[in-house]
């Protein structure tokens, strides 16, 4: 078999199936092709937050955008699949709450600052609000926090398969259970790609491979500074006494994030200890020995009650993480290699915003919804690695 697309995209999680929708709606036919079935990757495993708080600019941008779609999926993206209820995209709305240790709490300021210049809605409350808002929660360890009150998060499952449905009622193709195994090249530029399916061409191939991005880059000659990033997440059926519809929460102070789900669970994700380097491959239908230990004594810190919770579930996932654990977003190494990649355990949200730039980028020659150049792969070389102005210690998802 040999195929021929305007584009391909190597990758069907929620960034390539992203980009094929936001290519199609300019009438460009791409083809993704993946190795296993749609969402697979990191897409499958992410525990979905929606939220605009970062450090940088550029990715509370980037975010802001595609918060526009997750509230609006049925209208921007469409799909009312049973999944994914009335909302395509399963947005459910908790409120979003950030805290920091006493020393970030300067740095908390002027991020919520920079937030609500850029239009986000986010405000800064205190100890007593947070509460009110959550009367669960242990409260006597911060003075200030941020709260974005639409925030919650979504089902990335869900988007993926309603982006990807879109983009092929508009002539995208899907085809899975294909693994890319060469990027050919001629002449300096991309002619196509090569499966045990049999070739692919196209002038342009985007490599949204997730945590396989690495490997996918040295098929066309590109070294891309891009690590694996393991994450396991557990779920904890929520005791009386816990409200099943808390905020959503990134608390650094015990480094860790959580959040409700339907079915009367929290979701509960650890920032340290997520090893880097393992192979992709790694079995992650549980979670690593001593997490689910790790994360109940963590929770129980911020929500006592949780000490009469019970496991639920746990799991673990991998992510391409990038030399600054930010995304790389542009045309490297052999003219029309696009890179799609390195989202470093946070790309789901911004998912909608970054496929429209990329869209841009390839179509136009310019992204316009965002700026973009920032997350440019060149940045490596140049040392010139991205850091937010106000810079916390850790902040993901
Ligand atoms: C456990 C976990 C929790 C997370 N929680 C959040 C969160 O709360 N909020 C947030 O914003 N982000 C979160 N993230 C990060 C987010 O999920 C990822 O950044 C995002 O899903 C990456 O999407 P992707 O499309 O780039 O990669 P993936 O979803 O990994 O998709 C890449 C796809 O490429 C395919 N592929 C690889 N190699 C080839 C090849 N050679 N040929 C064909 N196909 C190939 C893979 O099978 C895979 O399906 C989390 C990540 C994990 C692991």
């Amino acid at each position: 078999m040999s195929e021929t697309a305007d584009v391909i995209i190597i990758g069907g999680g929620i960034h390539g199936a992203s980009l094929a929708f936001h290519l199609s709606r300019r009438g460009v036919k791409p083809i993704v092709l993946e190795r296993k079935v749609l969402a697979a990757g990191a897409t499958g495993r992410s525990s979905g937050l929606v939220r605009m708080h970062y450090d940088l600019e550029p990715e509370s941008r980037l975010a802001w955008v595609s918060f526009q779609y997750f509230r609006n999926w049925g209208e921007m993206v469409g799909g009312d699949t049973p999944a994914s209820l009335n909302t395509g995209c399963g947005f459910t709305r908790t409120g979003f709450i950030q805290l920091v240790p006493e020393k970030d709490e300067d740095a908390l300021r002027a991020n919520v600052a920079m937030h609500q210049r850029i239009g986000i809605p986010s405000l800064l409350v205190g100890a007593d609000d947070v509460k009110r808002l959550a009367p669960c929660f242990r409260t006597d360890d911060f003075n200030v926090a941020a709260y974005e009150p639409e925030s919650g998060y979504a089902d990335p499952s869900a988007a993926t398969a309603t982006l990807m449905e879109a983009a092929r009622r508009r002539g995208a193709r899907l085809v899975q259970d294909c693994s890319v195994t060469g990027i050919r090249v001629a002449s300096g530029k991309v002619t196509g790609v090569t499966t045990p399916r049999g070739d692919f061409s196209a002038p342009i191939v985007v490599n949204a491979a997730g945590a396989w991005a690495a490997g996918v880059a040295k098929m066309a000659g590109v070294e891309l500074p891009i690590d694996t990033w393991r994450h396991d997440v557990m779920f904890v059926k929520q005791p009386r006494g816990v409200a099943a519809d808390h905020p959503t929460v990134i608390d650094n102070i015990h480094s860790m994030y959580f959040r409700p789900e339907t079915g009367g669970l929290t979701l509960v994700g650890l920032e340290d200890d997520n090893p880097i380097g393992e192979s992709p491959e790694g079995y992650s239908d549980r979670a690593q020995p001593g997490f689910v230990e790790r994360a109940i004594e963590r929770i129980c810190r911020r929500i006592p009650a949780m000490e009469e919770g019970a496991l639920h579930s746990d799991y673990g996932g991998y992510d391409g993480i990038s030399a600054d654990q930010r995304a790389v977003l542009g045309q490297v190494g052999p003219e029309g290699f696009y890179a799609q990649c390195g989202f470093s355990g946070t790309g789901f949200k911004i998912a909608p915003a970054v496929g429209a730039c990329m869209a841009e980028l390839i179509l136009d020659g310019e992204a316009k919804t965002v700026d973009i150049t920032p997350f440019a792969p060149q940045r490596f070389e140049r040392g010139d690695l991205l850091k937010g102005e106000h810079a916390y210690e850790d902040i993901w998802h």
